[in-house]
């Protein structure tokens, strides 16, 4: 169709625009909305990299162990391609986790694991599942990915509405479900039962467990295998504080990864990751300081908002607090923060317009943010 399209366009002499060469699905595509760099945002602010007060985006505010930094130094084959089985950093990985190496596979982010099984296990008009409020990747990806995007919205207290979401299984058979454990705004974790239930689907089940890492709840990357139908996701990017280097992982069920293995770029993990990802992994005391300063935080923090009366903060298993924005404009508030250089997150989507999430970070810069939110 399309082809006989460009080539009517072409005999009648007419001009082919570049948009004529996008697959048709693409051209329904949202513009893409950058977020500010950080030098820009500096910029902008007048404000020094180092003195605004970063809130907005779950990173770490450590950063990685300074070990990484020497390693990169010294990197001895960054002329040389990269391993395109990552076998050092998947070994490491698989000793650490007690899951066998061949269940394996890393990438350019977790964010790119997630294209990489879409692109493995949907045909164009399949459909996946997800429940928002949650990370807007999976919804994104199925777009671009020409799916179809079944939304199952989580309850008030944002746990999965399951009978809701059995159903709506059950009705419209998406391919995939993806869950986030703790889920990204609000951080609640998704219940042993609640995943069993969803495992008994004939869906491939995606757990995303981003920030398991804070949550005093052990991963569940051990059930891959037992359960032919499970994924799950990790990355470096948030405990590691490597969300700039991009490396990400999960736990595949071998029948599974066999064909993600043949789909991905051979390249896709740099020395640079792999280096920084297997140096971070030797430091696990450091990984371990850092995670438990930012959950200490986060407590004190979330303490500290309950005071502030426009408030409502929810309770939270990882690095961030999703607060209720009451009797005031959500927006505003993240406005007037932003104009001090302290950056929260804000989201358009009407269902979150109310609220605004705010990442763990140093004492200093809650003190910061408390001051500010005070004065307000
Ligand atoms: C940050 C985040 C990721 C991962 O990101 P990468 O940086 O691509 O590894 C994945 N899932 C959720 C829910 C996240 O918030």
């Amino acid at each position: 169709m399309r082809a006989a399209q460009l080539e009517t366009a072409a005999q009648n002499g007419a001009a082919l625009d570049g948009e004529s060469f996008i697959r048709p699905h693409l051209r329904e595509l949202a513009a893409y909305t950058p977020i500010e760099p950080f030098e820009v945002l500096s910029a902008k602010l007048g404000m020094r990299t180092e003195d605004i007060v970063k809130l907005d985006a779950n990173e770490n505010p450590y950063g990685p162990p300074p070990e990484v930094l020497k390693a990169l130094g010294s990197l001895k084959f960054p002329h040389i391609y990269p391993d395109p089985e990552s076998r050092q950093l998947r070994a490491t990985l698989a000793r650490d986790h007690s899951v066998s190496m061949d269940k394996i596979l890393v990438g350019c982010g977790a964010d790119e694991l997630i294209d990489l099984l879409m692109r493995c296990c949907l045909d164009p008009g399949d459909a996946i599942l997800d429940c928002p409020p949650t990370f807007t990747m999976y919804a994104f990806d199925a777009a671009v990915n020409n799916a179809r995007v079944i939304s199952v919205p989580r309850k008030d207290d944002f746990q999965l509405d399951m009978p809701a979401l059995l159903e709506a299984a059950r009705e419209q058979k998406p391919r995939m479900i993806f869950v986030t454990s703790p889920n990204n705004p609000d951080g609640s974790l998704v219940p042993d039962e609640d995943l069993q239930a969803l495992l008994q689907l004939p869906a491939l089940i995606v757990l995303d467990e981003a920030y398991i890492e804070f949550a005093d709840h052990p991963s569940r990357a051990g059930w891959v295998g037992k359960h032919s139908n499970l994924v799950v996701l990790r990355t470096f990017s948030k405990s590691a504080g490597l969300a700039g280097i991009r490396v990400g992982w999960g736990c595949f069920p071998p029948e599974l990864i066999t064909y993600m293995w043949r789909a991905k770029q051979p390249y896709n993990v740099s020395v640079v990751s792999e280096v920084a990802a297997c140096t971070a992994l030797s430091c696990q005391e450091y990984l371990k300081e850092k995670r438990d300063l930012l959950v200490q935080e986060r407590q004190r923090m979330t303490a500290q908002l309950r005071e502030i009366p426009f408030l409502e903060p929810y309770p939270s298993a990882s690095n961030f607090v999703l607060c209720k924005v009451v009797g005031r404009d959500a927006k505003g508030v993240k406005d007037a923060l932003a104009k001090q250089g302290i950056m929260v997150r804000h989201y358009a989507k009407p269902e979150l317009s109310g609220f605004i999430r705010i990442s763990a970070g140093r004492p200093d810069q809650t003190d910061l943010l408390m001051k500010a939110l005070q004065a307000l």
